[in-house]
């Protein structure tokens, strides 16, 4: 079972993302990801397969990314080995979605076909499928972009976007996998 964690506010994101995914490791995950945002900065993702020790390596305990909106991701492997690449979040074809999920998308195959998403995705996962159907339907809505998105996905998901005109806001939906929202007083 995999682990999400988002975080927008004052503070540096990276730190806690990767400090809210360690408190989730008893779940099991096989990789772990991270996309921080900073300002108008494009949005960076580092990935890496195996501990979440490697990812904090890799980003020097997250001082290495800075920004203050972002979303990680420790993956339990379904469709696709555990692999960089497979590992979340997912990035459409073109940089407009970011996006981390927990769950089986059952149709994803269908929605490929359906779709003509083949060429787009660069993964084995069913999870990309989702980051590529929201940038399909992504018309400057992000909310519309969703609900249509949802209504044509069967299974389980747990989903956490961030879409690169948004800035300093992230997105979730879910269906049967949990979600938990808070906002601290000092909005921070
Ligand atoms: N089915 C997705 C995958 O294989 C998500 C797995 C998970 O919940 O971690 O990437």
């Amino acid at each position: 079972m995999c682990g999400i964690v988002g975080f927008t506010g004052k503070h540096q994101a990276a730190p806690i993302l990767l400090d809210g995914l360690s408190k989730l490791e008893y779940r099991g995950y096989d990789s772990a990801g991270i996309a921080v945002r900073d300002g108008d900065k494009e949005t960076e993702v580092i990935k890496a397969k195996g501990r979440l020790k490697v990812l904090i390596e890799k980003t020097n305990g997250g001082e290495s990314v800075p920004g203050t909106c972002g979303i990680g991701h420790t993956r339990w492997a379904t469709h696709g080995e555990p692999s960089e690449t497979n590992a979340h979040p997912h990035v459409s074809e073109n940089g407009n979605v970011v996006a981390v999920h927990n769950g089986i998308i059952e149709n994803y195959r269908e929605l490929i076909a359906d779709y003509d998403l083949a060429d787009t995705l660069k993964s084995e996962t069913d999870s990309e499928v989702v980051a590529a159907l929201l940038n399909r339907f992504y018309e400057g809505n992000p909310e519309e972009a969703i609900k249509k998105t949802v209504s044509k996905l069967k299974g389980t998901f747990a989903l956490v976007i961030l879409f690169e005109d948004q800035k300093d806001v992230i997105y979730s939906t879910r269906n049967v996998s949990p979600i938990v929202a808070t906002i601290c007083k000092e909005g921070a």
